[in-house]
């Protein structure tokens, strides 16, 4: 497989610190609000890699972190007056529910900064112990810049960023205008919790290094971790300071690949219909279905700025549509083994930096080819089996294309609607049973108008509606 590394800015051969296993951290969310769509497009992009890597053989262990502590989740509970515990359960839940429905797997490791205290108490001592940081007269421990050699090495931003910086953070008592706070010293009313340099709670940054020292890295490499992932707006500062902690912490450096995902913008005119101007993915939720999103959010290479709109979603959808009307051709088949030239074709095109748009490509083409072969060759088990079987590799690693067939079709139909023609599909079956053709006809006559096709397959009756 070759990737992106955003460090050496350049596509690089992956080879894993370890033969056949792969350790990837991303960093998660912070959960003070619902997640928005940019939430959703980095969450799929590293989905999709983890999933490449998974069926090109690799043994994956994927991390993601909820960071359930944090300045803005104590500035809502105070606009809010709810609870600090509260609210961070609450969006835990809610993003982990958005997750699901986008077809995200569960990460292996999803560890919270408040059950990590003393993983990052651990760190930050180490930290004062090699002169790396230092405590000011308030409490606050500051990361020293200065010490690190390497510092600005990952991102080379923070160079043409000093003005902004002391700009923002002139009036506090760190002394240069990189260092950043590793520990912030409690404040009244302030979520705190004790440790050897005095109560207070982390800063953002050492959470993500504390957790990866602690539950996720070799103890002896050169690297603590394979890759490391997130939004292109963590490169700097956030993914520069954790690479520097766990420099000055551990003399070794935190990932030997870096991966950024690109942002989404979204088309506000053309959205206004459906979305609003929302960003939250629940909103979004409530619209489109979280598979038809999925599809829609990956098709765009995850480097790539996305912009979203409703006509490309649209057209995204209508691919989706063509994969599921084969899969309708083969109701019932059982899959036997994909055709090999296909699943090499497609992680191929994978491997090269998770390109999407072959992989795409060489789906829309397994899809074409297969229809114009059944159309000659109706009856053919054997093929019919391999491409049931090249839809399930379809769905392990693209996680799409894994729903019924029948109930794909009929999204955005009300519960009650279906229910009323399952009802009226079995009296018929009964009154067919039964011998009672004149009524099974009316019944169906019935199905008729309301738009609803009957097909008797081997799997008992399906049923359709017919635009
Ligand atoms: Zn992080």
């Amino acid at each position: 497989m070759v990737i992106y590394d955003s460090v050496k800015k350049s596509k690089v051969p992956f080879e894993p610190l370890n033969e056949n296993e792969v350790r990837i951290y991303v960093c998660g969310p912070t959960v003070y609000d619902d997640a928005h769509l940019g939430h959703a497009r980095s969450a799929i992009a590293f989905d999709l890699l983890r999933r490449t890597l998974k069926a090109l053989g690799y043994r994956v262990i994927f991390a993601r972190n909820i960071t359930d502590i944090d300045d803005k989740i104590i500035k809502r509970s105070l606009e809010t007056k709810e609870p600090i515990e509260r609210i961070t359960a609450k969006y835990t839940k809610h993003y982990l529910n958005d997750m699901t429905a986008l077809g995200i797997e569960d990460a292996d490791l999803a560890p919270r900064a408040t059950e990590s205290i003393d993983e990052i108490v651990k760190m930050i001592e180490k930290l004062l112990e090699n002169g790396c940081a230092y405590r000011d007269e308030e409490g606050t421990v500051w990361f020293d810049t200065t010490k690190d050699k390497e510092y600005c090495s990952l991102s080379h931003r923070c160079l043409d960023d000093d003005e902004t910086i002391s700009r923002i953070e002139h009036e506090s008592s760190k002394r240069h205008p990189k260092d950043f706070a590793l520990w912030k010293a409690c404040k009244e009313d302030d979520v705190c919790y004790d440790s050897p340099f005095g109560r207070g709670r982390p800063g953002w940054h050492i959470e993500c290094s504390a957790m990866i020292e602690a539950y996720l890295a070799y103890k002896n490499r050169d690297y603590a971790i394979d890759i490391h992932g997130g939004g292109a707006d963590l490169f700097f500062p956030h993914h520069e300071n954790e690479a520097a902690q766990t420099r000055c912490a551990t003399h070794r450096r935190l990932s030997k690949y870096w991966m950024h995902n690109g942002f989404v913008n979204i088309d506000g005119e053309k959205m206004s219909k459906s979305l609003g101007n929302s960003f939250y993915i629940k909103d979004a939720l409530k619209v489109y279905d979280g598979e038809i999103l999925r599809f829609y959010l990956i098709g765009t290479h995850y480097r790539i700025d996305f912009n979203f709109n409703e006509e490309d979603l649209l057209a995204s959808k209508k691919r989706l549509d063509k994969l599921y009307r084969l899969k309708k051709r083969l109701y019932g088949v059982k899959p036997s083994i994909p055709d090999s030239e296909f699943k090499r074709a497609l992680l191929e095109a994978l491997s090269d930096d998770l390109n999407i748009s072959v992989a795409l490509a060489v789906i829309d083409e397994m899809v074409t080819k297969a229809n114009e072969y059944l159309d000659e060759n109706p009856k053919d088990k054997g093929f019919k089996k391999s491409v049931i079987a090249n839809i399930e590799v379809i769905h392990e690693i693209l996680g799409v294309g894994g729903k019924d067939a029948y109930d794909y079709f009929r999204i955005g139909m009300s519960d009650e609607e279906i229910e009323r023609i399952e009802e009226l599909v079995k009296r018929r079956n009964d009154a067919k049973k039964r011998r009672d053709f004149n009524e099974a006809d009316s019944i169906r006559e019935e199905l008729k108008r309301l738009g609803i096709q009957l097909m008797d397959t081997p799997e008992g009756t399906v049923w359709e509606k017919v635009e």
